[in-house]
């Protein structure tokens, strides 16, 4: 779910900023949504890794064939350096969702620095530098100062609702009513055994779609 904090001015600005750059949004600009249109690639991302469910994550994606981006949790990564190693063994890219989860418009300069140095230093390069702010918490401000520290602001096209569908049913339900199409971001979470469980069905719409899920460097490949 997106949590605007700010009122009037900023809530003006989202709203130019998502009509403007929705549709064709590339890196080095503040704020990713989706990919372009025309393509048949999904990304598929989850939040808030590393952790006791992640190998079984990721050994489901790879019997179904799928590659993913992962955003981590800096201090979960920092405890768990093996499993930060095995998403890139397994194909996958990750990126950083904040050091503490703390939500970004409550910071001060210096603490959202911090949070983001720390993470970046816990994780590998990757070809995109992007951050997904925890909760999706953002406002104008926030989006400046992470573009001033040189990342992108990782958002999503469309929220699978996991985190309140505690149902892998309920979850596919979801998902067939309102299903991916070519470039758009896929929101998850990690840590969920009904997102889990419900990663077969979901490969099976993206097949079904005509879809392909690849890493988000990859969504904005080949146009
Ligand atoms: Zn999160």
């Amino acid at each position: 779910m997106l949590m605007l904090q700010a009122q009037g001015d900023d809530r003006r600005l989202w709203r130019a900023l998502r009509r403007t750059w929705l549709p064709t949004m590339v890196p080095r600009r503040l704020l990713l949504l989706r990919g372009p249109r025309r393509a048949p690639r999904v990304a598929l991302t989850f939040d808030d890794g590393p952790d006791w469910l992640t190998e079984q994550y990721l050994d489901m994606l790879d019997k179904l064939g799928l590659r993913a981006s992962f955003f981590l949790i800096g201090r979960q990564a920092e405890a768990q350096p093996d499993l930060v190693r095995a998403y890139l063994r397994h194909g996958h890219e990750v990126f950083g969702h904040g050091y503490s989860h703390r939500r970004f418009p409550t910071l001060t300069e210096a603490e959202l620095q911090d949070e983001l140095a720390r993470t970046d230093a816990l994780l590998p390069p990757m070809p995109l530098r992007l951050v997904r702010p925890p909760r999706g918490a953002l406002d104008a401000r926030t989006l400046f100062r992470c573009a001033h520290f040189g990342y992108t602001l990782a958002l999503w096209s469309l929220d699978s609702l996991d985190h309140r569908l505690t149902d892998a049913d309920a979850l596919l339900a979801r998902l067939r009513h309102r299903p991916p199409e070519g470039g758009e971001i896929l929101l998850l979470h990690e840590g969920q055994t009904w997102t889990l469980s419900a990663l077969p069905g979901i490969a099976a719409l993206l097949r079904a779609q005509g879809l392909v899920a690849v890493p988000l460097s990859e969504l904005f490949d080949h146009g």
